[in-house]
């Protein structure tokens, strides 16, 4: 691969062809959502203009083309995280709403007073709040594993909080701010001696990770499709067969049922007791396309891209004195830091007029930055289509900021 060049080249991606600020645009918010190629653009275009039609419910060819469309795109799905069968991928609006249902549908039901559930300090709010909300809802109690210094877990301190109690472990395979691994296989076996079910949010590992659940031995794994080159208000929620058949459905209407009296109805089998109402069949052929999108380019290329890129990132930006980077140096394609005293809002407005697109904030992790000591951080996040070249013009806009702001 030039060492110029992402994986993919930036052309086949028509919004990074922008000026922003009058600068070509260096899109630096992969983790937030990522830009779309032009295979997706044009399957979304092709759906709407040859093959709408609703799903599973018409004769006519049309319908029974979309429907193959739709129930391709879940075959597509369950090859990407190596699941046994398609019957185990749920669509969803996202990550957010995959783990809302296994909150709600799965674990709320199953637990009672006493239950642990155990997650981290760095969770993204929407792997926290469904599983305080569980807690709240049933007197079960929700629990910390210790995260070391830098967010890394330490199996072996982990694991004495894994008891016969825990009913489930929540976790970020790739932290959205530190861009820790965790030990997702590890975490597995743990919660299974203890008969406990491990949740993985895989938002951010699932774009540029090859993903086995098999492997992995997860027994839920949620991922959107907006962070993987797909369109939003798509997500994937893979889960074992037999748990997502226990997984009550927590909304109501047609697609999901089997028969229907005016005073009772039944269910069809998962996943489709779980997508009530029209899914989002579109959203699902721009997924299948951005999938088969990755895949050309390799899963096992792309991880090693974004790793070699955000080891150089580190590296570079640790050259700035006064910058203070949080997480490990092995991580997933983000970069989270604070330049001095300076807020990181004034620190991503200073970038933006380079035409550099980063995020400032809480990222949607509020007890990691009180666990961190700060109120915001800036983060940089690398997709398939960044460059060494965005990081040395990253580097050197912080650099002039450090001079504008005198820190
Ligand atoms: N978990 C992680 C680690 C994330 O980075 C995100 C998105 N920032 C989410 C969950 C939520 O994803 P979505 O908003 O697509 O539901």
């Amino acid at each position: 691969m030039d060492r110029k060049e992402g994986v993919a080249m930036k052309q086949d991606f028509p919004l990074l062809k922008q000026h922003m600020n009058g600068k070509p645009l260096i899109y630096l918010d992969s983790a937030a959502t990522t830009q779309k190629p032009q295979p997706v653009l044009d399957a979304l275009h092709r759906y709407y203009t040859t093959q709408n039609a609703n799903v599973h419910r018409g004769v006519y060819a049309l319908a029974a083309t979309a429907t193959d469309l739709y129930e391709g795109a879940r075959e597509k799905a369950a090859r990407f995280v190596n699941a046994h069968s398609a019957r185990q991928i749920v669509f969803t609006r996202g990550t957010t709403e995959a783990l809302n249902l296994v909150a709600s549908g799965y674990l709320r039901p199953r637990l009672q007073p006493g239950d642990e559930i155990l997650t981290t300090v760095a969770e993204h709010h929407s792997n926290l709040i469904p599983w305080q909300m569980a807690a709240k809802q049933t007197g079960a109690r929700l629990r910390f594993l210790p995260l070391e210094a830098d967010g890394t877990l330490d199996l072996a301190k982990a694991a004495p909080c894994i008891t016969p109690r825990t009913r489930a472990i929540a976790i970020a395979h790739i932290s959205n701010v530190l861009g820790t691994i965790h030990p997702i296989q590890e975490l597995a076996a743990l919660a299974h001696q203890n008969h406990a079910v491990l949740i993985v949010d895989a938002a951010q590992s699932a774009p540029h990770h090859p993903l086995d659940v098999q492997a992995l031995d997860c027994d839920f794994l949620a991922f959107s499709g907006h962070k993987l080159y797909g369109p939003t208000g798509i997500g994937v929620l893979y889960g074992k067969r037999e748990l997502l058949a226990a997984t009550e459905p927590v909304q109501y209407g047609g697609e999901m049922i089997d028969e229907v009296e005016l005073l009772d109805a039944s269910w069809k089998d998962a996943p489709w007791k779980l997508e009530a109402g029209t899914p989002p069949i579109a959203e699902a052929a721009g997924l299948a396309a951005a999938i088969d999108y990755l895949e050309a380019r390799g899963r096992d290329t792309i991880q090693q891209h974004i790793a070699d890129l955000t080891a150089y990132a580190y590296d570079q930006l640790s050259t700035l004195d006064s910058l203070t980077l949080y997480g490990p140096k092995k991580r997933g394609g983000v970069v989270s830091f604070n330049l001095g005293g300076v807020h990181p809002h004034d620190v991503a407005t200073v970038l933006d007029a380079a035409g550099i697109a980063v995020r400032a904030g809480h990222h949607c992790a509020q007890p990691l930055m009180k666990w961190l000591g700060v109120a915001a951080t800036v983060r940089a996040s690398f997709g398939i289509y960044n460059t060494r070249a965005d990081v040395d013009a990253l580097t050197a806009a912080l650099r002039e900021a450090k001079g504008l702001f005198d820190v």
